[in-house]
């Protein structure tokens, strides 16, 4: 691709603008994980985007989408790759009457909750700091709140894809579950309808515990009231390490007309999330309901320092050695226990994704870009 990136950014910032198209390296370094990026691609709206993507198209070039790099599959990866990045999509109109929002991909969840405070809204799932709406939806990324809110399809009306040739394409209803999970293998989620909830007072309750039977017992109880949002466990390891008691504890976010109150275990739960992933060895579980148990006690048998989220069962956890992650990858395989996220694989877990995910990414790859040139590392046709 080297000869022809001045060839390429020249028609690119023809059709959507100058600027737009950057080949400074160091520039392209921040947006690229591995290093590999050779061009990052800035459109600002759905129409950009499309306009991009089928010059890109046009010079068949590897293409990898990108929102704001927090998947912890490590999002996409190619050789010499072009990124072409949503974070300039940053358009959001909120109708407060309805309860709905349009707004484009480049969005961050957690910012945009800041902003609907004002108008006393929410959107209720978060998924991680720093994750945007088009991560969320392209990772199908799980969040704690799930147990009370269900998944990401309650929330999300309508969504706005552009194919890899620039093609414009509306999703509504159950139509978007096709597009839920592609990890950008397709085509880029460009513009999204959401579903809004009124904005609810939040406590935060902290409960610790000598074993983790005990919590589990509590958890059951307390996951049944109503006002429950999640329930995060983390473990006597996790708690040590962000400066806990060396106990069990129990996390608890409830929606009550009250005032705040100490919202700083809520703190906790993401420190400990954050030094999780911090690890350079990494897995990210996700049990059936009645396979919970059986994976804290393997961890626990082992060491293993993780918090659980215990009302969508998805857990965490450290190993410190290769050899202890490769153990948990092959206990999870026995088991038929998920790793890698919910259905965010990535450059990172690709060698474990289901035989179903890649049939259905090839299918979509096949209908949306037959060309072949978005996230060819995850997917290839
Ligand atoms: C409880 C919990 C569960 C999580 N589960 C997962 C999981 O299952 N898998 C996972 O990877 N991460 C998971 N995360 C991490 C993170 O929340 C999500 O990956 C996040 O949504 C990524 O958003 P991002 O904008 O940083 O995407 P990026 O990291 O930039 O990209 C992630 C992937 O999505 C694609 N993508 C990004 N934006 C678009 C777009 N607009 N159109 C098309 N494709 C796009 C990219 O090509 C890449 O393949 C989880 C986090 C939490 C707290």
């Amino acid at each position: 691709m080297v000869g022809m990136v001045s060839e390429l950014k020249e028609e690119i910032e023809k059709k959507i603008g100058k600027g737009k198209a950057i080949e400074d390296w160091k520039t392209c370094k921040k947006y690229s994980r591995y290093g590999t990026c050779q061009m990052l691609v800035l459109p600002q709206s759905t129409e950009e985007a499309a306009s991009a993507l089928s010059v890109l198209n046009k010079f068949r070039v590897n293409v990898v989408i990108r929102g704001s790099g927090a998947s912890v599959g490590h999002g996409g990866e190619a050789a010499n790759e072009v990124i072409l990045s949503t974070s300039n999509m940053q358009e959001v109109r909120v109708n407060r009457s309805k309860r709905t929002a349009l707004i484009h991909a480049g969005v961050e969840i957690s910012k945009f909750n800041s902003g609907l405070r004002e108008v006393n809204l929410a959107f209720p799932l978060e998924a991680y700091r720093g994750a945007t709406f088009g991560g969320l939806i392209a990772t199908n990324a799980e969040d704690r709140r799930q147990m009370k809110f269900g998944d990401i399809t309650n929330w999300v009306k309508e969504i706005k894809f552009v194919s890899s040739r620039g093609e414009i394409f509306i999703f509504k209803g159950k139509e978007i579950k096709q597009i839920i999970g592609s990890e950008g293998v397709a085509g880029m989620i460009a513009e999204l309808k959401i579903k809004l909830k009124d904005l609810e007072r939040l406590t935060y309750e902290m409960k610790s515990f000598e074993s983790f039977e005990m919590s589990f017992r509590e958890a059951k109880e307390i996951g049944e009231l109503p006002q429950t949002n999640y329930l995060e466990l983390l473990n006597k390891n996790v708690s040590r390490l962000i400066g806990l008691k060396s106990k069990y504890h129990l996390i608890v976010e409830k929606e009550q007309r009250s005032k705040v109150i100490n919202k700083k275990y809520n703190l906790y739960t993401r420190v400990a999330i954050d030094e999780m992933r911090r690890g350079k060895y990494f897995v990210d579980f996700h049990p059936a309901k009645n396979g919970l148990k059986k994976i804290v006690k393997y961890l626990e048998n082992r060491k293993i320092p993780f918090c659980a989220s215990l009302g969508n069962f998805s857990i965490f956890a450290s190993p410190k050695s290769k050899r202890a992650f490769e153990s948990c990858i092959k206990y999870a395989k026995k088991n038929g226990i998920k790793i890698g996220g919910a259905e965010g694989y990535g450059a990172k877990y690709r060698k474990y994704m289901p035989q179903k995910k890649i049939s259905k990414l090839k299918t979509l790859k096949a209908l949306y870009d037959p060309e072949n040139i978005l996230n060819t590392k995850l997917i290839s046709l």
